[in-house]
């Protein structure tokens, strides 16, 4: 359960907070009883115990990296240790390290490289460790060949080792296998160098091996290794194969050590393969070598046999020569372990550079002086001392930035500070605002900035004498002085127009047009509304919403409707001159609620009703939003559009759409324009909305083509949302459409915010992600921001910095509250700085480095060809690992990959996003779809691109009925199903459950009640209500899923075999996908190669 994305549907804050018991909440929703405005922080009471502990905000720093290494990391030193004791080969960090690690005494350096495994390791804090022996060169070199590129992952202990030839069919048939199958024809795939590179690398530094009697990779003799040592026990060595390449044979029957994983039946022999595989030439050069472990199951190396490893499980030969997947590094493996070791304590934020636990652990946070993880969490918390390491390393330095996130009820929201007229206390000359590391010199009298270094005079007003520390007697009665998150209250001088605002409007605009009225939509949507107007956001505790609502209609003209609460019934005012868009009536459009509610019910009645028998089928769009814009400018007010639309805008107006949707431009230079909007007329009507805070909330229901990437311009730019309901038909899909829009109404928004990041000297923000608009390089500007909304900014360094002073980054969103407040939400994060390496790579966060190469990647596809964007993906990411395997890794074998501990995920989530329908689509994949998800995924926080690139797979039968926890998810992959189980899968957005064919009639019984799998209805997507143990869980579970997200995820049944199931498959991201995206294992064996190309 991720908090992050915990959804209370009603008052999302507003939490009591004990130990500030003076403080006024900030009070999102309504919190009955704290009605009062907010205080001064007078009546604190003093600090919580534990900030005793705190160390002096702004006074005494941690030093660098003094701090214990992630729990993660820790266990990783065994690994180094024992490695020059056990060989290279035998350190790896699969789900099972350090246990199969010893399980090789005897083994030889050299017997182990052929197995290259993925070995995973804390960064080191010397990077430069001693060069390796000649003779461990040489076996690395041998490695090299052998798995060529290759990735191959150690075997794990007791699996069957056949033949060796696994390895380099699959790093030789990499390139041509048409994993990459989509790439533009004519352009080689980014691996192809690889291809050659083969048989000709250079044996170099030919030093004969010293324990290993193999002949040099570049004579081609088939090379054997002598092991001196014993085979092991389970070892199940099989001795040089390699003059066999094509030979695969079935493992030899091997105990299971304790602990270790198999994951299928043995199946019966694999089936020979024959020399038609071309990525076999490259074996038959020699260019495999001592042929020690032989990898199980193989994953589908070889070229063109896309279905290995597809293969649905038991009733099915394994696939043949697999590289064992539970010997490379386990996405579920890492969640889980992160979940044991710091999923019971709370994440406390005073330690400066602390990395917080995963997004997908449940945790709490106590905030002593740090932002919560909730609000901001950095692709690293140990930044390189100088640009040179940064640009060497390659690692993105990135906040995604959530600055308005909802938290779990038992944390705080941010208090709120009231300077009074004065307002916040800012650094004169970088206007950073007041902050715990802000330092108090002169007895007090004055301040040092500690972004800017500039001396402050401290107003009488704030003065406050120091303790013998230096700190401020007062810091822990101060939130600016003492905590990560607080709130200041404006003063007019931040108003537009130095006039405090009016509470916002909100405007829905609902299209009439024939389809809108046929699906039904108008008049669900209308009797929705007459309920959901009472749930508007409210603040404080107070009774009622002060946000005014307005109501429109549309199709080529547009209807407005006075709903003044005088009226006896509502009056429509028509305006067809869309080219030309006015406001037709001021009085009476924005209305309180419960003031004309019987005017608003009559309205929303009659609309489904007037347009019953209408014929219009052409709409307008661009005049919708500017009338809204208008309106919302008329009122002087901020505020939300929410526009219910259903097709491609082709009436003659304004932002007239004409249908340019074309496949054949997929994988062409041209792709990139079904990203960018078909005409500029949008981006000028953001803009303008924009500097109205006019927030645009975009409801698709299309029936075909609408232009996504066009009509998403303006929620895009304002900070609103998208959503899309393809084929909307009242009775599949109300169920989401409804919760979507009850959570998009109800959801707190501040409005008309501008985000500034300030950096302390050395790094500055050069580059922001996100829904918003930016009209100079520094200020993030928001029509609207929701608790969902994150902003991602990347920094570089523009000088040195500091080891001792480390880094800070502080972020303030000026807003307008859902009331009509003003008000300063201020985040401060210290993050630590190295000068050396390693300490950046044991201070990475994976999550947060891929959602911003993803966002990186998606913003990239609007101007570059999408095979670039995914070439720049990977060369990024093989610098990353070579940098991390050349200055920081333990001297080993080159023929192993060697990733950093906190970034062993990366290639599996990077291929995760490779393969993603915005870069590399399925035939199924709509130009519309994938424009929704690239703007989607710009705004996502790192729970959401975690689980949507990644997704989660849950085993419904494995666990007891009766366990109240959700069962531990499997890797997503096709393997990991067995056909007598039943699983769900969710990503955020899609929800599946999985009824394998050989499932228990009795389950099928509970669950779907029909007496056989043949008879569960493929494609359902409601649940029976039955009154049994197993279908109370499995809905449960559903409900719980559902709740963690910020979607309403629809639900798939998908029956095993059906052909649905193509979709399911889908979301199988370990395994090679239809649209040519590789495997996992593929994956990992290109980026190995890759690596090696950076190294040699
Ligand atoms: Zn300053």
């Amino acid at each position: 359960m991720n908090v992050n994305q915990s959804a209370p549907p009603v008052p999302p804050f507003g939490q009591p907070q004990p130990v500030y018991p003076g403080y006024h909440q900030s009070s999102y929703g309504g919190q009955p009883g704290s009605t009062a405005p907010p205080t001064s922080y007078g009546a604190y009471n003093g600090p919580v115990p534990g900030y005793q502990q705190t160390p002096p905000p702004g006074v005494s720093r941690a030093p660098p990296s003094s701090e214990a290494p992630p729990a993660s990391t820790a266990q990783a030193p065994c690994g180094q240790a024992a490695y020059g004791q056990f060989g290279q080969g035998d350190v790896q960090n699969g789900p099972s390290s350090t246990v199969q690690m010893q399980r090789f005494p005897g083994s030889q350096p050299f017997g182990s490289v052929p197995l290259a495994p993925v070995v995973s390791q804390p960064a080191v804090l010397q990077p430069f460790g001693p060069p390796p022996t000649s003779a461990q060169v040489t076996g690395q070199l041998a490695g090299m060949q052998i798995s060529g590129a290759v990735a191959p992952a150690l075997p794990p202990v007791g699996l069957g080792y056949g033949p060796p030839t696994s390895l380099a069919s699959a790093s030789g048939s990499f390139p041509n296998s048409g994993l990459y199958g989509s790439y533009p024809q004519g352009q080689a795939p980014p691996l192809s160098q690889g291809q050659g590179h083969f048989g000709a690398q250079p044996p170099q530094r030919s030093a004969p091996p010293q324990a290993s009697s193999f002949t040099s990779p570049a004579s081609g003799g088939p090379r054997m290794p002598s092991m001196t040592g014993p085979l092991l026990p389970g070892q199940g060595f099989g001795g040089p194969s390699v003059s066999q390449p094509n030979h695969v044979s079935s493992p030899p029957p091997q105990a299971l050590p304790p602990g270790s994983q198999m994951t299928g039946p043995p199946g019966p022999p694999p089936p020979m393969h024959s020399s038609q595989q071309p990525g076999y030439q490259l074996q038959q050069n020699g260019s495999f070598g001592p042929a020690r472990g032989p990898q199980p199951n193989y994953g589908s190396p070889y070229p063109g046999a896309s279905t290995f490893g597809s293969q649905p499980g038991p009733p099915q030969p394994l696939p043949p020569k697999r590289l064992d997947p539970d010997a490379i590094p386990s996405p579920i493996q890492v969640i889980e372990d992160d979940r044991n070791n710091r999923g019971s304590e709370p994440f406390v934020t005073g330690v400066r550079g602390q990395v917080p636990p995963l997004v997908t652990t449940n945790f709490l946070v106590k905030d002593q002086g740090n932002a919560s993880p909730r609000y901001i969490r950095c692709t690293s918390y140990n930044i390189p001392c100088t640009s040179d390491m940064a640009k060497q390393a390659q690692v993105p330095l990135a906040a995604v930035i959530k600055p308005l996130a909802r938290l779990p009820p038992e944390e705080a929201s941010p208090y709120v500070v009231d300077h009074g007229e004065s307002g916040p206390l800012r650094c004169n000359r970088c206007k950073a605002y007041m902050c715990p590391f802000m330092q108090f010199i002169e007895g007090g009298r004055r301040f040092q900035c500690c972004f800017c270094s500039c001396i402050n005079d401290v107003p009488p007003q704030y003065f406050q004498h120091l303790d013998h520390t230096g700190k401020r007697v007062d810091a822990y009665d101060r939130p600016e002085l003492s905590l990560g998150s607080y709130e200041f209250l404006a003063t007019v001088d931040y108003c537009k127009n130095n006039k405090f605002p009016s509470p916002p409007a909100f405007i829905f605009m609902i299209d009439v047009s024939y389809n809108a009225i046929r699906s039904g939509l108008v008049r669900l949507l209308c009797e929705e509304l007459k309920s959901l107007l009472d749930f508007l956001p409210r603040e404080g505790g107070a009774e009622e919403s002060a946000i005014r609502v307005g109501f429109v209609t549309y199709n080529k003209v547009l209807h407005f409707y006075n709903v003044k609460s005088s009226l006896a019934q509502p009056q429509m005012m028509v305006v067809s001159d869309v080219a030309d868009m006015f406001v037709p009536l001021l009085d009476g459009f924005l209305v309180n609620v419960s003031e004309s509610r019987a005017v608003i019910t009559s309205l929303l009645d009659q609309i489904p009703e007037m347009f019953a028998d209408t014929r219009e089928t052409e709409t307008v769009f661009a005049p919708v939003i500017q009338a809204g814009m208008e309106a919302l400018k008329a009122a002087e007010c901020a505020g939300k559009l929410f526009l219910f639309h259903t097709s491609l805008p082709i009436a003659e107006a304004p932002g007239k759409l004409k249908n340019r949707d074309d496949r054949k431009l997929i994988n062409t230079d041209k792709e990139k324009t079904l990203f960018q909007p078909q005409t500029g007329a949008y981006q000028t009507l953001a803009k303008e909305c924009v500097a109205q805070g006019c927030c645009v909330d975009l409801f698709l229901f299309p029936n075909q083509y609408v232009d996504v990437a066009t009509l998403s311009v303006v929620p895009q730019l304002t900070g609103g949302s998208v959503y899309k309901y393809a084929c909307f038909q009242v009775e599949n899909d109300q169920e989401r459409f409804l919760s979507d829009l009850r959570r998009d109404v109800q959801k707190v928004v501040g409005f008309d915010a501008v985000m500034r990041v300030r950096t302390s000297t050395g790094i500055r923000a050069v580059d922001f992600f996100g829904a918003f608009y930016m009209s100079n390089t520094t200020d993030v500007e928001l029509a609207g921001l929701d608790g969902d909304k994150t902003v991602t900014v990347e920094f570089k360094h523009d000088d040195r910095l500091n080891e001792e002073s480390g880094a800070l980054l502080q972020c303030a969103l000026l807003y307008t509250s859902c009331a009509g407040q003003r008000r300063l939400r201020i985040h401060n994060l210290a993050l630590n700085c190295c000068t050396q390496l390693a300490d950046l790579y044991r201070n990475c966060e994976t999550d947060t480095l891929i959602n911003y190469m993803a966002k990186f990647a998606y913003r990239g596809v609007l101007n570059s060809p999408v095979k670039t964007v995914r070439d720049t993906l990977i060369t990024q990411c093989a610098q990353i690992l070579a940098c991390y395997r050349k200055n920081c890794a333990s001297p080993s074998s080159a023929g192993q990959l060697i990733l950093p501990e906190c970034m062993k995920l990366l290639p599996v989530y990077l291929n995760c996003v490779l393969k993603s329908d915005v870069l590399q689509p399925g035939a199924e994949v709509t130009t519309d779809d994938r424009a929704y998800v690239r703007q989607l995924v710009t705004s996502m926080d790192v729970a959401e691109t975690n689980v949507f690139f990644y997704p989660r797979l849950l085993p419904l039968t494995k666990s007891p009925i009766e366990s109240a926890t959700e069962p531990p998810a499997v890797r997503a992959s096709e393997e990991r199903l067995s056909n007598g189980d039943i699983y769900l899968l969710e990503n955020g957005l899609n929800l599946f459950l999985w009824v394998g064919a050989s499932v228990q009639q009795g389950v099928v019984q509970s669950l779907f009640s029909v007496s056989s799998f043949s008879q569960i209805t493929s494609g359902l997507s409601v649940l029976p209500v039955l009154d049994n143990p197993l279908s109370k869980k499995v809905r449960g579970l559903i409900d719980s899923l559902r709740a963690q997200r910020s979607r309403y995820m629809k639900l798939i049944v998908v029956k095993q075999e059906d052909k649905l199931e193509m979709l399911f498959k889908h979301f199988l991201v370990e395994d090679k996908s239809l649209s040519g995206g590789a495997s996992y294992v593929d994956f990992l064996c290109h980026m190995h190669k890759e690596i090696r190309q950076l190294l040699s």
